[in-house]
């Protein structure tokens, strides 16, 4: 399905480092037609769950998250890396392949009980997306929905989704 669009994605071998094949979005992005339709077909597939707020992951989950709430209609709210925003945090920390890393989110970003679609431009093992689902239940949020642009399968990042939430990933890769 959408081979069109994922033509679009531009493979890059070897990056960041050794062994890693880069899915490289910025081909899709810069073509207008391309990016408008994927952004429609992301709001088609949320336009009944009356998200109300789209939580997008820094960096790239954000170019996916501010175009999907503006088009369903929801609010805005950014899951950031260590120390960039202001206002008083809750932060959750997640393993990397070497190391840890973590991700905050505002307090008072989301009231009880408000139901929330959490995006990234791409699912790997889950650890990002796990740390951002745990930070908006721990602020109370309902997790609806998470939306991926990519899904590489072979890493099974899948099973760190939750199982209750619509789970989409738009272009999946073996
Ligand atoms: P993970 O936590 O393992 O699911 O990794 C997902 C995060 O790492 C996303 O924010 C992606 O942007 C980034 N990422 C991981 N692997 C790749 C890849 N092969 N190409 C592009 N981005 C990746």
């Amino acid at each position: 399905m959408f081979e069109d669009l994922q033509k679009k994605i531009r493979n890059i071998s070897n990056f960041p480092k050794p062994g890693i094949e880069f899915k490289d979005i910025t081909t899709l992005l810069k073509d207008g037609a391309a990016f408008h339709k994927v952004i429609d077909i992301l709001a088609a597939e949320f336009a009944k769950d009356k998200i109300d707020y789209v939580v997008a992951i820094e960096s790239r989950g954000y170019l996916l998250g501010a175009p999907l709430a503006y088009k369903l209609g929801a609010g805005l709210v950014v899951a950031r890396k260590p120390g960039k925003l202001p206002s008083e945090v809750e932060r959750v920390e997640y393993a990397l392949e070497y190391g840890t890393d973590a991700l905050e989110m505002h307090k008072d970003a989301i009231e009880k009980g408000k139901r929330v679609l959490v995006i990234d431009d791409l699912l790997a093992t889950g650890g990002t997306v796990k740390a951002a689902c745990d930070l908006v239940e721990k602020l109370g949020g309902k997790i609806v929905a998470t939306a991926f642009l990519i899904e590489l399968l072979a890493l099974k990042g899948c099973k760190l989704l939750p199982s209750s939430a619509k789970n989409y990933s738009m272009f999946k890769y073996e």
